[in-house]
């Protein structure tokens, strides 16, 4: 398990991560109501600088409208926000990549089941950047479990709770023997692995479920799909059927805990020549000369947190 640093962020300032805890009471603990982002903070030349914070914080909004969380947009804007991650990473001192994990929890205590107006705590902890997937190229199976409908518990809203279903399906890959899941939609067709994005190679074309394929929007995605059109590779968001992750050149997942990762076989099927493909190889490498500042035309992305 991935090492945690001792200083959390809860409600508006910095506490022991022993202390940093909610009530049993709260719809956080009684129904998993709180919607949450995990962010790479990496290192580089000018200091530990947060990925893509604006399009976390954004999705963090998006993930609380989507369920009825009312009370974290008024009271959290970017400026905030920022500072307080910055708070939190400056008071652990890292000195290594670490992953940010920043939770909104509703905190009221026994509202009942619902959402709207309720009291709200912003939770931001740090650990260290354990990948979820091994960099040799990752062994998955299509779960006996199907990705949750966007008309039962929305992907697109990261919601703790919601995680019952990653749970389900990577426990049925572990126990398997494999390191992870591919999961299908009702309909039978792909969406992701259990917290990670999906993408495949056939005929130098990049392919990747679209936003209503039940998945979650994953923003490493969003950086892949950046990253191949600016290499000039044709890009495709698309319905991709189980079949063809069979059949592809390269498979490989995204995400802020996977990075770029290659996946080497799918229900005891090889990918390709079971090693990493060239495309997969090159994002992976491009992924991460931006996460840590090695690429000037993608320093927006970067937000410092510590000034050097
Ligand atoms: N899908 C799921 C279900 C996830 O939990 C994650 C991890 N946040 C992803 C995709 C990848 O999203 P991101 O690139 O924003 O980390």
């Amino acid at each position: 398990m991935a090492r945690i640093y001792p200083k959390a962020f809860l409600g508006n300032k910095i506490v022991p991560l022993k202390q940093a805890s909610l009530g049993v009471a709260t719809s956080a603990v009684l129904y998993g109501l709180s919607v949450y982002t995990v962010f790479p903070v990496s290192m580089t030349k000018k200091g530990p600088a947060a990925f893509r914070l604006t399009d976390h914080l954004t999705r963090l909004r998006n993930s609380a409208r989507i369920i009825g969380i009312d009370t974290f947009e008024k009271r959290w804007g970017l400026t905030a926000f920022e500072k307080a991650v910055a708070a939190t990473v400056r008071a652990n001192r890292i000195r290594e990549d670490v992953f940010v994990r920043a939770t909104v929890h509703v905190s009221a205590q026994l509202p009942g089941t619902r959402s709207r107006g309720l009291e709200t705590t912003l939770s931001i902890f740090v650990y260290e950047a354990t990948p979820i997937l091994p960099t040799r190229g990752a062994r998955v199976k299509t779960s006996v479990w199907r990705r949750i409908p966007d008309y039962a518990i929305p992907s697109r809203a990261k919601v703790n709770g919601a995680y019952v279903n990653s749970v389900l399906a990577k426990q049925d890959a572990l126990d398997s023997g494999y390191d992870d899941c591919i999961f299908l939609d009702v309909a039978g067709h792909v969406c992701e692995l259990s917290a990670a994005n999906i993408f495949i190679v056939r005929d130098g074309t990049l392919i990747t479920p679209g936003a209503s394929s039940d998945i979650l929007e994953g923003i490493t995605r969003r950086t892949v799909l950046e990253l191949a059109t600016d290499f000039g590779l044709p890009v495709v968001e698309r319905t991709i059927d189980l079949t063809e992750l069979y059949v592809a050149d390269e498979v490989f997942a995204s995400g802020t805990s996977a990075f770029v990762a290659p996946i080497s076989e799918v229900d005891a099927r090889q990918i390709g020549d079971g090693a990493s493909g060239p495309v997969t190889k090159r994002l992976r490498e491009a992924h991460r000369h931006v996460l840590h500042g090695e690429s000037t035309q993608y320093e927006a992305f970067l937000t410092y947190l510590v000034k050097k």
